[in-house]
């Protein structure tokens, strides 16, 4: 199976290749030419398997490329041993008859990009020994906050690569700061941008395209690839845990095979839920696909009018990860529902450059309300979730877990469907401990302490175990303190590979 770009679909190459160069020359997006599929036999099949088993199962359907023990090889050092804390990396947990709760986050890093981070590195440096590379791979990373400590967690010490992370300075919690500025590895290095995720975004997207800086390195024996989701490499190994917690589903018995679920995702880059719009598209039964944003809530006014339009105010949410005006990954889905037309998607992207809008055909919009629904979550909303879902389930969820529960409330009370939903929990809710506490009414207990008290009193208040990755952030020393102008994160990478 070959993979072409979104903007030029003459291009066929391996998904080794599509790996390895994380984004096309041209700016587009790499996705396969067709989508494998998976019968209902087979997902019942690959049912009982272990969690490495059913990622080695899939992911080898798409990276046909791949021998099957090199992919199984990637797997098990992705999610066996001692990188989850769990025997299982992506346990369902039942809210109610109609809610399961698809934990993400049981990785180093406590955020569901550990799911796709930990294999991506494997996936690479298999496809740099397959395509006979050489240079040393740099991965650079724009993150909103989960990213670039789940990349960095990842890629630390793995021999042949290097990466650079830069964030907002003013857009991460706390405890991500922390978590990114204390890292650890001889191969990392970290900065703070002046701006928000969508200026580091443009910032790496710029230095990619532009191909005498991509010479420069060459020279230097330096190639560039991303840890964004719009690696291929990152989006694949998301499609896993979809058909996995399907799979659970059927084995406790709460759907028989073939029954259809929803799946609600909340989203930035928009990422995770398209690989749940992949899934469906391999045959995973899937009835809606719920899109939950918080009030940076251009996804749902695109989902319910076909205009996608940035020219909007940004703001500063406690579901900081989910902060985006630009979701990269949509561009896949356009891709696909206009049948894989990519002058209609480069049209549409360079307007939404020129104009910072654009508006879809009408074919491409009819599919995306068939397939999706919308709904958006502000903080006040979003808090309340945490509160209420605490009450009347004795569930501790994060901020960003709390919009999608509240999203799929929004969802069931104005459509009347009891169909049984996995809403995917993106973080720990260690990771975002002051929005929780304070959601849960602890305000006045939280006064005059530090994070790690904070960690502490969660603990309590949850009755769960503080994270292994978060506890003995304590202890660390502060490695990367700089901050940068959004223009010059150029020369921090020159920088750091001088
Ligand atoms: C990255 C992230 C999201 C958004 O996921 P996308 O794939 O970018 O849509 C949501 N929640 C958390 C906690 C995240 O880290």
């Amino acid at each position: 199976m070959k993979y072409t770009s979104t903007r030029n679909n003459s291009l066929k190459i391996d998904s080794a290749l599509a790996i390895k160069q994380g984004l096309s020359t041209e700016g587009g997006l790499f996705v396969p030419e067709e989508f494998p599929q998976i019968s209902l036999e087979e997902i019942e099949k690959i049912a009982k398997l272990s969690y490495v088993e059913k990622a080695t199962y899939i992911l080898k359907k798409f990276l046909t490329d791949y021998k099957v023990k090199e992919v199984r090889e990637c797997a098990v050092k992705a999610y066996s041993g001692a990188k989850f804390d769990k025997r299982k990396p992506a346990p369902l947990v039942k809210l109610s008859d109609s809610e399961f709760v698809l934990e993400l986050w049981h990785g180093p890093t406590c955020a569901f990009k550990d799911m796709a981070l930990q294999i991506l590195p494997h996936l690479l440096t298999t496809a740099m020994a397959k395509t006979g590379e050489d240079k040393t791979v740099v991965i650079l990373v724009a993150t909103s906050g989960d990213t670039g400590k789940a990349a960095l967690e990842g890629f630390k010490d793995v021999d042949g690569t290097k990466i650079i992370v830069f964030y907002p300075s003013d857009g991460v919690s706390d405890i991500q700061k922390l978590q990114m500025i204390t890292q650890e590895g001889k191969n990392v290095c970290v900065s703070g941008i002046y701006g928000n995720f969508d200026d580091a975004q443009t910032g790496v997207k710029t230095i990619f395209t532009d191909n005498e800086v991509k010479e420069k390195l060459l020279n230097k024996n330096y190639v560039l690839s991303s840890a964004n989701s719009i690696n291929w490499g990152r989006l694949a190994p998301q499609i896993v845990y979809y058909i996995s917690a399907y799979c659970d589903m059927l084995i406790s018995g709460e759907i028989t095979l073939g029954d259809k679920i929803n799946v609600c995702v909340p989203t930035g880059n928009f990422g995770n839920i398209l690989a749940a719009y992949y899934a469906m598209k391999m045959g995973l039964p899937v009835n809606k696909l719920i899109c939950a944003s918080n009030c940076n809530n251009i996804l749902t006014d695109f989902m319910q009018t076909g205009t996608y339009d940035r020219n909007r105010q940004f703001h500063t949410t406690i579901s900081p990860s989910m902060d985006i005006l630009i979701s990269s990954n949509l561009e896949r889905l356009l891709y696909d529902l206009s049948g894989c037309d990519d002058k209609v998607v480069s049209g549409l992207m360079n307007e939404l450059r020129e104009t910072g809008k654009y508006t879809v055909p009408g074919n491409i919009f009819e599919q995306i309300r068939e397939f999706f629904w919308a709904g958006c979550c502000d903080d006040y909303f979003t808090k309340e979730r945490i509160y209420k879902v605490k009450e009347r389930h004795n569930y501790t969820a994060d901020t960003h877990t709390a919009v999608a529960l509240d999203v799929y409330n929004q969802y069931k009370e104005q459509t009347g469907d009891n169909t049984k939903t996995v809403i995917a929990s993106t973080a720990s809710p260690y990771k975002f401990n002051e929005s929780v506490l304070s959601a849960l009414g602890k305000e006045s207990e939280m006064a005059n302490k530090d994070d790690f008290e904070l960690l502490e009193l969660l603990s309590k208040v949850s009755g769960t175990d503080i994270p292994k990755g978060l506890k003995t952030l304590k202890n660390k020393k502060i490695r990367f303190n700089n901050v940068c102008d959004k223009n010059d994160m150029l020369k921090a990478v020159e920088k750091f590979l001088k």
